[in-house]
């Protein structure tokens, strides 16, 4: 060892000092890492694209709203405790929620399908009624939509209708469920706190009835999308089956809110139910329709990207998101 050093009088010396000067670098640059790096706020997916049979689904986030609750709009006939509760063990805040929006494009090969609307310019700020800006992130243009499916006349589905006082998507047929466009044109029944909600359907949906087919259950809108009956959230709000090649994917709209309280306690009022006994039985008859053919579901307002499996769990539902099925 001593001959060595004594051989290598330097080498020790260098090494020391190449220790210390590491030493110093990593604490250097960790620190002015730490300050030179600013807090860039949340990210969140926005656009997510994937293949059924030969159909390509994008799905966009509208965007999102954060209200109070989850009590009394999901278990308005529940004690609000037993509601927070149930959230706090489902690992979520009792006190706020947050309510994501997610528009589907369906393209079949001849026809582009849009699902709904969003909120549009009326509801637009930070977080919302952001469709018109991520649908060119998705490499579409308004133009390019042949077909706009309305599943029903809620604010947040006919919102993004029309842009600057012309129609949103100007080459585009419409499609609108005959008894949801019924119900809201005629605006018997229609609730005080949805009284708003009608007069914004009169400005925006029924100037657009000349160019709309309207579907009962059952019917087909293009070659592969049928729509399915699922009224109660609205008087006719309507479910649609997307099957290609073989694959089958239901979107049923707004027959689910919430991914833990509507799938866990189907049956449980909800403040945005037109019919709460309607809605509860049209939601275990088609949760239980998607768990039984083990097929994809793209529910409104499940977390983005909005498509997930339902598994039974116990009397009821669970939501399963869906991870790399479609890409394999
Ligand atoms: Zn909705």
């Amino acid at each position: 060892m001593s001959d060595f050093h004594a051989a290598n009088p330097s080498r020790r010396t260098i090494l020391k000092g190449a220790a210390a000067q590491f030493a110093l670098c990593l604490s250097g640059s960790l620190s002015s890492a730490l300050a030179a790096a600013p807090m860039m706020g949340v990210v969140r997916p926005s656009v997510y694209r994937f293949k059924l049979g030969d159909f390509e689904i994008t799905n966009i986030l509208d965007g999102y709203v954060v209200r109070p609750g989850p009590h009394p709009i999901f278990g308005q006939d529940q004690k609000e405790t037993s509601v927070q509760d149930f959230a706090r063990k489902h690992h979520l805040p009792t006190t706020q929620l947050e309510n994501p929006y997610t528009v589907t494009l369906v393209n079949t090969g001849s026809h582009l399908v849009l699902f709904d609307t969003g909120n549009g310019e009326a509801r637009r700020d930070a977080t919302k009624g952001l469709l018109r800006m991520r649908l060119k992130d998705a490499g579409f243009s308004p133009e390019q939509v042949d077909v706009v499916v309305i599943t029903h006349g809620h604010p947040d589905h006919i919102g993004g209708l029309w842009e600057s006082g012309v129609p949103a998507f100007p080459n585009a047929r419409y499609v609108f469920g005959e008894s949801e466009f019924d119900h809201w044109k005629r605006g018997d029944n229609v609730p005080d706190r949805r009284k708003k909600n009608r007069e914004q359907f009169v400005r925006s949906v029924v100037p657009l009835a000349e160019k709309a087919t309207f579907v009962k259950p059952g019917q087909d809108v293009v070659p592969g999308i049928q729509s399915i009956e699922a009224f109660g959230h609205s008087p006719g709000m309507l479910a649609y089956r997307i099957e290609s090649g073989g694959r089958n994917l239901l979107l049923w709209a707004d027959l689910t809110n919430h991914y833990v309280m509507s799938l866990m306690k189907p049956d449980w009022h909800v403040l945005f139910d037109h019919d709460k006994a309607q809605a509860a039985a049209a939601r275990r008859r088609i949760l239980a329709l998607v768990a039984d053919e083990a097929i994809p579901a793209i529910g409104y307002h499940m977390p983005f990207p909005a498509v997930g499996f339902v598994e039974r769990s116990g009397e009821s539902f669970r939501w399963v998101p869906a991870s790399y099925q479609f890409n394999l």
